[in-house]
């Protein structure tokens, strides 16, 4: 994805909850590969998410549209991975009880 591609996408997309992202008006680069991090470790762009009241919604659309990019809904696209995986073994657990 583009530097222009991740800010249009975040200003043009009509999903209403949008308006509410942390994100909006941040550098860019702070959510392309390879993410800045702090002395930590942590990506720089861990603590925007976590304030981000639209976090979940983020998180559910990135993982349906198959991101493997950016950092989004507060996860690297490797932790996005993992929780796609989790969700779809808890459905699964879910159906075998029903
Ligand atoms: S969770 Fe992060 S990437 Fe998603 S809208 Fe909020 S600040 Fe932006």
């Amino acid at each position: 994805m583009s530097r222009i591609g991740l800010r249009i996408r975040h200003l043009s997309n009509s999903d209403p909850w949008r308006r509410h992202a942390r994100c909006l008006g941040k550098p860019y680069e702070l959510f392309e590969q390879p993410f800045p991090v702090d002395e930590d470790g942590r990506p720089l762009a861990q603590a925007i998410c976590e304030a981000c009241p639209v976090a979940a919604k983020c998180l559910d659309q990135a993982i349906d549209e198959g991101d493997d990019t950016t950092y989004r809904g507060g996860m690297t696209p490797d932790e996005r991975r993992a929780e796609s995986r989790a969700r779809k073994h808890n459905r699964e657990l879910e159906g075998a009880r029903s």
